[in-house]
């Protein structure tokens, strides 16, 4: 039997861990389901459910069961995979932070052009 077979929190390797089942809300899908149906109670409906979640009781850890990436994440980050596996890990992050820092300066000057665009529209219109 490996590591991988035994059922332990990702951050600390403690197996008193406990599966609970928590209300998640999603408040974005809950307002555009609202949004789109004219119906806050379909909204509410959409937006909210049950999961299960895994809770380790020595540290508090929590993650998701299913989330197979995220535990694997968990625990190289942890650094009980080893020093490697946590400095490519906090590598991984840092990459994937700035690939989104790049997406929200695409998304500003898409706003920007369409922003000049109205104003051009705006200006040809009164003249
Ligand atoms: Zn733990």
């Amino acid at each position: 039997m490996t590591d991988e077979d035994v059922a332990e929190c990702p951050k600390c390797g403690s197996t008193s861990i406990q599966a609970v089942s928590v209300n998640k809300s999603d408040p974005l899908k809950a307002f555009l389901t609202a949004d789109l149906t004219g119906s806050t109670a379909a909204g509410i409906a959409a937006g909210s459910g049950s999961a299960i979640r895994v809770v380790c009781l020595k540290c508090g850890c929590q993650w998701d069961p299913a989330n197979a990436e995220a535990q694997r994440r968990l625990k190289a980050l942890s650094g009980r995979a080893g020093a490697a596996a946590k400095i490519r890990e906090l590598e991984a992050i840092q990459e994937e932070e700035s690939e989104a820092s790049g997406n929200r300066l695409r998304i500003l000057a898409v706003i920007v052009v369409i922003g000049l665009v109205c104003l051009f529209l705006v200006y040809i219109t009164n003249n």
